[in-house]
């Protein structure tokens, strides 16, 4: 009897744990991705009762991972609800080594990005001179993760290269001439925290699917002074294929005789449609870093040299992303970075290059949109792999002494 007792009662306890685990990765997920949520937001989106709600909060709060605020002053009936929100102390540091620039960030949970250092570089940055740059802001912040002020979860890397997201090792970025770097680990050894590397554009789709969670079938592409990377989420999953390397949209062809891409190859989407060409038809300088927007909407007013740069850009990326659309038949196309301006500056242009282009079903059914996160997406999508062990189960995270 005594026996069969002690049998139970273990495999019980851990069908409770189980349960506890997931109601924790539940209610931090919805937090996480919403950004805020009252108690009782959180109590019909899960079904859990009050008093389950509050002891699970309760956890998140004691591992640090959520604050409570005050209730809100409504005038409406029933009685105002806890507000629940990410802890703004604890954070991922997130680092974009691009051609001209390093750019460094503080993003909390919730996606909030914090603090954004941005280091010019005259020449594309090294991997130690990358390193070097996150371990100079991680040894600025000792005091205040000492104070318990800051808690800083790991670092993320958004690699503009091929980069094998499972060990964070890059294969190869030519914007940057990288060539088989243990990039994730050069981090963590230089920091003392745990690192991770991706792809960025594949940093932006992780950062729009934080977001965009009802879209399951969509086509993401992201424009930097790198060039054109991109990803593809296909029944709510990144399609990586069998290295991970899936989705380089910035490597399709579109100009058998066009110019030499960095790949090697020729007529690559991201060889014609390019960030310097337009900065400078635009009138701004190549390296600068003043909003492109403004200075495309006014230079493509009158017809000339600036407007027919920016149509031959246009008509290239309707020629990809009508292979995009012909191919993966997405509900949405979410253009990040330089693309995002060029498709709000040039109106309806590129969905009517799509639509009158593409297969009939399949152009009907899509449409474009810049990138919700805007120029931070990659910042916070690098988080996503910093934050993705904890979302999964917060339990990792440890309790607050
Ligand atoms: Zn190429």
């Amino acid at each position: 009897m005594s026996e069969q007792i002690r049998a139970v009662a273990p495999e019980r306890h851990r069908a409770l744990e189980d349960v506890r685990r997931r109601n924790l990765a539940d209610i931090l997920g919805i937090v996480h991705r919403s950004g805020r949520s009252t108690r009782a937001e959180l109590t019909r989106a899960t079904g859990l009762n009050r008093s389950t709600i509050a002891a699970i909060v309760g956890e998140l709060v004691r591992r640090r991972l959520v604050v409570e605020q005050a209730p809100e002053e409504r005038g409406g009936v029933g009685r105002p609800s806890f507000v629940v929100v990410p802890d703004p102390a604890t954070i991922a540091i997130v680092v974009h080594p691009e051609v001209d620039a390093v750019v460094i960030a503080f993003v909390s949970l919730g996606g909030d990005v914090q603090r954004r250092f941005r280091f010019a570089q005259q020449r594309p940055p090294s991997p130690a001179e990358v390193v070097d740059l996150v371990a100079g802001i991680v040894e600025g912040v000792a005091a205040e993760r000492e104070s318990g002020a800051l808690r800083v979860l790991g670092v993320g890397a958004a690699v503009p290269g091929l980069v094998r997201s499972d060990r964070g090792f890059v294969e190869l970025a030519p914007a940057l001439d990288w060539h088989g770097v243990e990039f994730a680990r050069m981090l963590e050894a230089a920091t003392g925290l745990p690192a991770f590397a991706a792809n960025d554009a594949n940093c932006g789709v992780l950062a729009e699917h934080r977001t965009a969670a009802g879209t399951g079938d969509f086509v993401y592409l992201n424009g930097g002074a790198s060039g054109i990377g991109g990803g593809l989420v296909v029944g709510g999953r990144l399609l990586g294929g069998r290295s991970g390397f899936a989705g380089e949209l910035g490597h399709v062809l579109v100009d058998p005789a066009g110019p030499r891409c960095r790949c090697g190859s020729t007529g690559c989407l991201q060889a014609i449609v390019e960030l310097g060409a337009l900065r400078t038809a635009a009138g701004l300088d190549v390296d600068g870093a003043d909003e492109l927007l403004d200075a495309l909407v006014a230079a493509i007013e009158q017809p000339g040299p600036a407007a027919d740069v920016v149509d031959r850009q246009l008509v290239a990326l309707g020629a990809a992303l009508r292979d995009a659309v012909n191919v993966v038949n997405p509900e949405v196309i979410v253009l990040g970075g330089f693309l995002g301006d060029l498709l709000e500056a040039t109106g309806d242009r590129l969905i009517e290059i799509v639509r009158r282009t593409a297969l009939p079903g399949a152009a009907s059914d899509v449409s474009i949109v810049r990138a919700e996160s805007g120029a931070g997406n990659l910042l916070v999508g690098a988080a996503e792999l910093v934050f993705s062990g904890i979302l999964a189960d917060p339990t990792t995270a440890p309790a607050a002494a």
